[in-house]
């Protein structure tokens, strides 16, 4: 008698689960908006509509809205054409490793080009055996690789190069650069647990608690350098090509803290790839892969909570409800409202002035007697009176014609460039609000910004910001969004505390 009590029992409770997958299945459908049309905005989308859609368990998210206050998608995957010719604008190069952004390009049938077959970008050249880097102090070279060989070179030398040139590097920063090649590969191996299985990798509510759990928190609280001096690399190595490595990727020194500094350096390895005709493509096919609704040149300009949904307000003047909010830009340039206020940590944006000038480089302005003895990419060191940071050859129409960019901390005015170049067609200025200004300890602002279902992909920029860390950060967005809407205490808020330690400033908005 007792053993059928239990079985009914267990029956009574597989029937009331069966009925609640059921219900939850036919619930009415969750209606999710998404501020911003870059990486990070489309990616959440694709991976809402991909892991509830495409699987059994969850119902179908497929109510998704995307909001882009520009006229084009992409956000900072943009590009820019100068002289008939189009180039990357902001995000230029991806890791090999970096997954996601591997599989959309898959997905989407896109054609991709290593940094060595393309047009060369700043980023590219310096990771290349096979190209011609300088490293300029203000008044000479104080390092350079060697010149690519010219036409009438032999075979055996045009062969050689590389190595010739990967010889030139290890006889200037010897075993160091052994050294910095595992201090990158140790952070990339905590990475890619970011692609393990659901079943070994939680869903995680905040920063802290993600970048924990893969072992690259600790990176996160000192600043690059500390973290290469007990690595061991020599100061030179530091002063030299690390920094022109971590100005040319996140226009600032040595002292931005330790995991952008390592994904900076990952930016120098070899097998940087890029998707042909812009890296945009990747959002504008994961948008239209996604079927969300595209609302162009429409910003948002509040955000409200009205009780178990949101209302936004466009710059369009229209206002839409939404049970699920996502924030996929950063805040914290962002002129928007929401209410009831939220509270983040103050975070200042470091901006990256681009130039892209078609013309030619004045040798008198680096010392040299002709334009062919510039090195195709000239980095430079960390001194006050260096107005740019790098200036890298995109292509050379011919020896009196190429097209440069460039990348500076401050805008170049028109007086300075007419110093530094001898010729000079067309000019284009882009003043990017580009990433933040990493200062360790980072501190990070919440996921769930309310307690409720306003999210925000960009604390996670905090870390590191690329296209694949907001691909990440997205698809974790997703995951959280998905457990949270079927879980009994979804609308319970939930407890957020960690960014709130004293003596941390805080903005509200
Ligand atoms: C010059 C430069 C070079 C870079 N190089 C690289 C690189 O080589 N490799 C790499 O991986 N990463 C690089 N990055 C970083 C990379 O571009 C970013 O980390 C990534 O693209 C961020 O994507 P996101 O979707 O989070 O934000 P964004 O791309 O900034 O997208 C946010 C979008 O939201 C929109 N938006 C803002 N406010 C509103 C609003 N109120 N309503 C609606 N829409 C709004 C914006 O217009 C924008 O389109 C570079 C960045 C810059 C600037």
């Amino acid at each position: 008698m007792a053993l059928s009590r239990t079985a009914l029992l267990l029956l009574a409770m597989a029937a009331v689960s069966l009925l609640s997958a059921d219900a939850a299945l036919s619930a009415p459908a969750t209606k999710v908006c998404v501020l911003g049309s870059g990486i990070g905005g489309s990616s959440v989308a694709h991976f809402l509509k991909q892991y509830t859609c495409e699987s059994a368990t969850a119902p179908c998210i497929d109510d998704i809205r995307i909001f882009e206050r520009r006229e084009k998608v992409g956000g900072r995957m943009a590009t820019v054409t100068i002289g008939g010719d189009t180039f990357e604008a902001g995000a230029s190069i991806i890791h090999p490793r970096n997954l996601h952004a591997v599989r959309f390009a898959r997905l989407l049938n896109l054609n991709t080009k290593t940094g060595d077959d393309s047009d060369s970008d700043p980023k590219s050249n310096v990771s290349s055996s096979s190209s011609w880097f300088g490293i300029w102090d203000g008044s000479v070279f104080v390092f350079q690789t060697l010149p690519p060989p010219s036409p009438s070179s032999s075979a055996i030398y045009r062969k050689m190069y590389p190595l010739l040139n990967s010889l030139v590097l290890a006889w200037r920063y010897g075993f160091s650069l052994l050294r910095m090649d595992r201090f990158v590969k140790e952070m990339i191996e905590r990475f890619i647990l970011y692609y393990n299985d659901f079943e070994s990798r939680p869903v995680f509510e905040t920063v802290e608690e993600m970048l924990k759990w893969s072992g690259l928190y600790g990176l996160t609280h000192r600043t690059l350098q500390e973290e290469l001096a007990d690595a061991g690399l020599s100061s030179r190595l530091v002063s030299e090509l690390v920094t022109v490595i971590t100005r040319i990727n996140y226009g600032q020194s040595v002292s931005i803290s330790g995991l952008a500094g390592a994904v900076s350096l990952a930016g120098s390895d070899s097998g940087l790839w890029l998707v042909e005709g812009g890296n945009w493509q990747l959002a504008a096919g994961l948008i239209s892969h996604t079927n969300a609704t595209l609302h162009l040149h429409e910003g948002i300009d509040s955000i409200s909570y009205a009780g178990g949904y949101y209302v936004l307000n466009s710059t369009k003047g229209n206002s839409y409800a939404c049970d699920v909010t996502v924030i996929a830009t950063p805040l914290d340039e962002l002129n928007m409202t929401i209410s009831p206020p939220i509270s983040v940590p103050s975070r200042s944006l470091q901006h990256t002035f681009t130039t892209f000038v078609r013309g030619l480089l004045n040798p008198k302005y680096f010392g040299l007697n002709s334009a062919s003895e510039i090195p195709d990419l000239v980095g430079t060191l960390e001194l006050p009176d260096i107005p740019f940071s790098c200036i890298s050859v995109l292509k050379k129409y011919s020896e009196e014609d190429m097209t440069y960019k460039m990348f500076s901390r401050a805008q170049l005015a028109d007086v300075l460039l007419d110093q530094i170049f001898s010729k000079r067609k067309e000019t284009v200025r882009i003043n990017w609000p580009a990433y933040p200004h990493y200062e360790a300890p980072e501190v990070f602002a919440p996921i769930v910004l309310d307690g409720f279902h306003l999210y925000y992909i960009n604390s996670f920029e905090s870390a590191a910001s690329t296209i694949e860390t907001s691909a990440v950060a997205a698809e974790n967005v997703a995951r959280l969004i998905i457990s949270r809407i079927s879980s009994p205490s979804a609308n319970a808020p939930l407890i957020i505390s960690p960014h709130s330690a004293e003596g941390i400033l805080h903005t509200d908005l």
